[in-house]
């Protein structure tokens, strides 16, 4: 495997978002590795406000770009000084449950357009492909790949990864006669993210919640508040997050006081909620759009196809980690297609690939989903109970936390190893 002067080998990927360019920086310094990626949009952008990165992630990402630092500087990422939670609604609402301080998870916040521009600007423009929408792929004989594109142009490829996101096409090719059953499926709870002046924010919500650039997290019956500091203390971001117990077949639901006052009614005597919801109404279109997931996937690898980020393992937002898996995703693919010296081992990579990160994939959404059901309340053994909240929630991130990069890459490449 070591010796051989490798084959060039051609790799698109399907889908320009925060996955398929980071895996594109993760491939494209391997020499024998032709990258080009294809974005479905008429331009490389991300919609939304802003996207957390844990340690776990930037470890990860730094393993990719070893001046990770500076790249996420130059997006102006903003360390997340702490996080305090609190109860929301009851009676006992306004009780303090618990800080995460900056030492144990030192997390920073980024603005997701910057990200992706930044993650962007070191790859060769030649090889971004804008207005390139995937609409078919298949095998072409035993040597390759061809796809499709909707603009009726084809091309060949060794090896295709589809980073298309949670309703991706590569994710149906690759689950062949399981697409259905794995396809993704409401996760029993919606929520609103709105960007609010700074100013307006900490006269409706009160001023001690923003003395210092903390995020607050109201865990309560039936929904979740929370709301941090962003772009240099000038915006706030105030998300609701609900149960969902008939989820729209569009995903989204328009947000009227009536709805808000009924989800929230066992907060509004409480410090919290009313100005949530106030500020939630004064934006133009309110809405709240239900969270999806992938329940269970039965393979990220199919022969020559893979998949990674959200079409692989879409998760519900409760713990802040599928930006975050997606950077996991690309330094496993990188580390395994820089090993990879003639394209018939491809399947072989991507094989390892599924096997490494399929497991710890899982068990976060399958977190996230339990995380959801204990901050809305509904888990019946814990309830609102402030002392069984606080000792139930801060280990839930341990494992998230806690990945070993060089030691889950090392895991991915002996498995390859196996399979030659
Ligand atoms: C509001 C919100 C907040 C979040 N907060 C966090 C957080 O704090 N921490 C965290 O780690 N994660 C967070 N996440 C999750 C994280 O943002 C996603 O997991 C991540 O952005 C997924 O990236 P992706 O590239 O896999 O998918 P996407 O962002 O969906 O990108 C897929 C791309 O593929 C393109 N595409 C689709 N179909 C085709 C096709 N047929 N052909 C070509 N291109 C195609 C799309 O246009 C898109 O650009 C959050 C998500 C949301 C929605």
């Amino acid at each position: 495997m070591a010796n051989k002067t490798p084959d060039r080998i051609r790799v698109g990927i399907i889908g320009g978002g925060l996955a398929g360019a980071t895996l594109a920086n993760a491939l494209v310094v391997h020499s024998h590795l032709d990258i080009e990626v294809f974005e479905a949009a008429s331009k490389f952008s991300e919609r939304g406000a802003a996207v957390g990165l844990s340690m776990n992630a930037q470890n990860a990402l730094r393993q990719i770009i070893p001046s990770a630092g500076d790249l996420l500087a130059k997006a102006g990422a903003v360390n997340m000084n702490s996080t305090r939670t609190m109860l929301g609604s009851g009676p006992a609402a306004g009780t303090f449950l618990f800080d995460i301080a900056a030492d144990v998870d030192p997390g920073v916040i980024i603005h997701r357009a910057s990200l992706l521009r930044e993650l962007l600007a070191p790859l060769p423009q030649e090889i971004l492909h804008a207005n390139k929408k995937l609409a078919a792929i298949k095998p072409s004989g035993n040597d390759g790949v061809e796809v499709t594109f909707q603009d009726g142009t084809m091309e060949h490829f060794d090896a295709i990864i589809g980073a298309d996101g949670i309703f991706g096409v590569v994710r149906d090719h690759v689950l062949q006669d399981a697409a259905e059953e794995c396809a993704a499926s409401p996760g029993g709870y919606w929520d609103s993210r709105n960007l609010v002046p700074f100013e307006k924010a900490k006269e409706v919500l009160g001023e001690k919640y923003f003395e210092l650039d903390r995020q607050w997290g109201w865990i309560g019956d039936g929904a979740f508040i929370l709301h941090d500091i962003l772009e240099n203390r000038t915006v706030v971001q105030v998300i609701i997050s609900a149960v969902e117990l008939d989820p729209p077949k569009d995903r989204k639901r328009p947000l009227t006081k009536e709805f808000l006052d009924q989800t929230l009614d066992r907060w509004l005597d409480g410090p919290i909620a009313k100005g949530v919801i106030e500020l939630t109404l004064d934006q133009d279109d309110p809405q709240g759009y239900s969270q999806w997931e992938h329940k269970s996937t039965k393979t990220y690898a199919n022969g020559r196809v893979c998949v990674a980020g959200d079409a692989a393992h879409a998760t519900t937002p409760w713990q802040g980690t599928g930006a975050g898996l997606a950077i996991e995703d690309a330094m496993v693919l990188g580390a395994l297609l820089s090993k990879v010296t003639s394209s018939k081992d491809i399947p072989a990579a991507f094989k390892a690939y599924d096997e490494v990160r399929r497991p710890r994939c899982q068990r976060i959404i399958d977190s996230s989903r339990e995380t959801a059901r204990i901050f809305c309340g509904r888990n019946p053994k814990i309830g609102l109970n402030p002392d069984k909240l606080r000792e139930v929630i801060r280990p839930r991130w341990n494992f998230i936390l806690g990945l070993d990069v060089e030691a889950h890459k090392a895991e991915a490449v002996r498995l390859l190893v196996n399979y030659l």
